[in-house]
């Protein structure tokens, strides 16, 4: 394995040139982007990722937060967890962002870990991380060894019959919900995405997970401008209070105005095989009054397309809950 280091003075097009040369910039990519390391690294002691170049990222020029003339925020994709959740801008008006990033990993890993390298971070099927069983989404047509193996910790919605594969970043579902943007700059130049349009569902491709070609560079993720009122919440629920991925959380930015629900975005985490937008339940709550019968019918829309796997039941129930009780939270008036 080569290890090449871009520095400020290379600039994101000669990084960029140098990933065009993989086949994929899914599993099995030839050239790979290193920045933190949290994820990738792992993957590599565990044979599961194998390039044979890495391209190291830390030197090029993304890692400013920067309130944008339209009063949004643009994040660079080399932000670490820990300065993005700490920044004051973040903790006032994306307060959903600040939480969710505060509830993954560890302090020392959320020193590390980056803005971009959260955006692709990988399942952490068991399956997946073992060489030794058969997983599609590893290795195409071998097979999935979560349906009816272990899947407690799997997928209820979005799931296909070749990948049950949850999700595990908690930023992501904040970033959902927050409507956030992603840039990506790529052998062809540069084009945003929004950020629900960049994972695609297992389908019968489990191993391609995202939209990003070949070269593809995420640089920055863009956050809107929040309305005034404007009140947002991440609440995880998981095995125990520190270091451990979520079974059902929930991120909610809701306005409310008038006595009446006026905008409102949910995304919920843990249940899904992408950090999971649910439209059902911003519909069934806009122009609504908030109060408990609402929210808990907007949490049975939310879910009402739940497939869950032998051992995963009780996250159809935890999640509708986790849902209701983030919308208590966020429309809370006192
Ligand atoms: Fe692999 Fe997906 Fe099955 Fe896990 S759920 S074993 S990642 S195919």
């Amino acid at each position: 394995m080569d290890a090449f280091r871009y520095s400020r003075a290379d600039g994101v097009a000669q990084a960029v040139q140098a990933g065009a040369k993989s086949s994929t910039a899914q599993l099995g990519a030839t050239v790979r982007f290193v920045a933190g390391g949290t994820n990738l690294v792992d993957l590599m002691k565990l044979n599961v990722e194998r390039p044979q170049d890495v391209v190291d990222i830390n030197g090029l020029p993304l890692d400013k937060i920067e309130t944008l003339p339209n009063g949004g925020l643009r994040v660079g994709a080399l932000v670490r967890n820990s300065d993005l959740a700490y920044d004051a801008t973040v903790q006032r008006d994306y307060a959903v962002l600040s939480q969710a990033l505060l509830s993954g990993a560890s302090p020392q890993l959320r020193n590390m870990a980056t803005t971009g390298g959260n955006l692709v971070q990988r399942t952490r099927c068991v399956y997946f991380r073992d060489t030794a069983h058969a997983c599609n989404k590893r290795q195409p047509g071998s097979g999935c060894s979560a349906i009816g193996g272990y899947n407690r910790m799997m997928a209820i919605l979005g799931t296909s019959d070749k990948c049950i594969a949850s999700n595990p970043s908690d930023m992501n579902v904040a970033l959902t919900a927050l409507e956030a943007t992603v840039q990506i700059q790529g052998p062809k130049g540069e084009r945003s995405v929004p950020i629900h349009e960049l994972y695609l569902l297992p389908g019968q491709t489990p191993e391609r997970e995202t939209i990003l070609e070949p070269g593809d560079l995420i640089i920055s993720v863009t956050l809107p401008p929040v309305a005034e009122g404007t009140k947002s919440v991440y609440l995880k629920l998981r095995d125990r209070a520190a270091y451990e991925f979520a079974l059902a959380s929930a991120a909610v930015v809701v306005n409310v105005h008038g006595g009446s629900i006026r905008h409102v975005r949910v995304a919920l985490g843990g249940v899904g095989t992408r950090p999971w937008r649910s439209f059902e339940a911003e519909r069934a709550l806009e122009g609504k009054a908030p109060e408990p019968a609402l929210f808990r019918h907007a949490a049975e829309a939310a879910l009402r397309d739940a497939k869950p796997s032998s051992e995963n039941g009780f996250k159809v129930e935890l999640s509708k809950r986790c849902l209701v009780r983030t919308l208590t939270m966020a429309t809370r008036t006192t």
